[in-house]
């Protein structure tokens, strides 16, 4: 069976679906997003998800085009399609198309008119779980020249994928934005570093996504261990003198990074706080 996508309550095979270039995520990428994991077929966190993405919506003031149950009937749906144990379903809600286009005007950047949101969802693959040990990867640093909303899961991801293909022309997994001397966060996933068994990670605000993982990993799996966690900001010669460093997203889960740029990172392997809490969440999730 071919992989389905959900596009405006219509089941296309993945390279059917299209949508109208009126759409304002198209000619704006006015839209928000959100990436839900499933492991072994059952959804992690889902709530949690849910709830960043009304309040991603909130704040770029478009309605929730469906109820709570309307979502798990449509997400249940699609997923009959999936052949998948280990996958990630994206969601994206977009403002939509112009419900009239008669006045010939086809684009204006003020939303004054009525739109039909438009609301795609398809999954993908994760083809590197289940996973005994975290990825060992490669860091570069940028400064965090991106808006100052970053708590909003937009699809405006210009500078975030621009950041992380210069990462990839550098065979680095993650690019590391640093604002104001400070580290915020990664182009796709929170930052945290570990010194002397202390853990610190940036603080919650407008400056970082509130990753769902980053909130799982503090409240559920190092608050439960003997190590002390710091939610404050921390600089880039913290980051870069660091004993180890490792960055969360929902694909992920935890990724050890163990270079940064050409330096290595503690003894440059998975530190041993690193690899305790990655058990932990393997364990979690199994
Ligand atoms: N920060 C950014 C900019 C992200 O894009 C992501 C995930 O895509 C994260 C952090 C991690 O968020 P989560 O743990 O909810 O996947």
């Amino acid at each position: 069976m071919s992989d389905k996508i959900f596009l405006n309550d219509i089941l296309f095979d993945a390279e059917e679906a299209k949508v109208s270039v009126f759409d304002r995520g198209y000619l704006f990428s006015d839209g928000i997003y959100e990436l839900i994991p499933y492991f072994n077929g059952k959804p992690f966190l889902f709530d949690e998800h849910y709830k960043r993405l009304e309040r991603s919506l909130k704040m770029i003031d478009i309605e929730n085009p469906f109820s709570r149950d309307e979502w798990a009937d449509k997400i249940n749906n699609l997923l009959k399609t999936c052949i998948y144990k280990n996958f990630s379903l994206y969601i994206q809600i977009s403002r939509g198309v112009p419900s009239d286009l008669e006045d010939g005007i086809y684009r204006e950047h003020a939303a004054s008119k009525k739109y039909i949101p438009s609301v795609l969802m398809f999954y993908s693959e994760n083809k590197g779980f289940p996973k005994k040990k975290p990825n060992e990867e490669k860091a570069i640093i940028m400064e965090d020249k991106r808006w100052l909303q970053c708590d909003v899961k937009s699809i405006s991801l210009l500078y975030n994928a621009y950041a992380k293909t210069l990462a990839h022309r550098e065979n680095a997994y993650e690019t590391i934005l640093i604002r104001d001397g400070n580290v915020t966060e990664g182009c796709s996933s929170n930052v945290f570093i570990v010194k002397e068994n202390v853990i610190k990670t940036c603080p919650k605000s407008n400056l970082i996504l509130p990753g769902i993982s980053r909130t799982y990993i503090i409240d559920n799996l190092i608050k439960s261990t003997e190590y002390e966690l710091i939610e404050k900001e921390f600089s880039l010669e913290e980051l870069e003198s660091a004993d180890e460093i490792f960055v969360t997203n929902s694909t992920q889960c935890i990724v050890s990074i163990n270079k940064l740029n050409d330096n290595l990172i503690g003894t440059g392997t998975c530190g041993k706080i690193t690899e305790e809490i990655f058990s932990q969440f393997i364990k979690s999730i199994n």
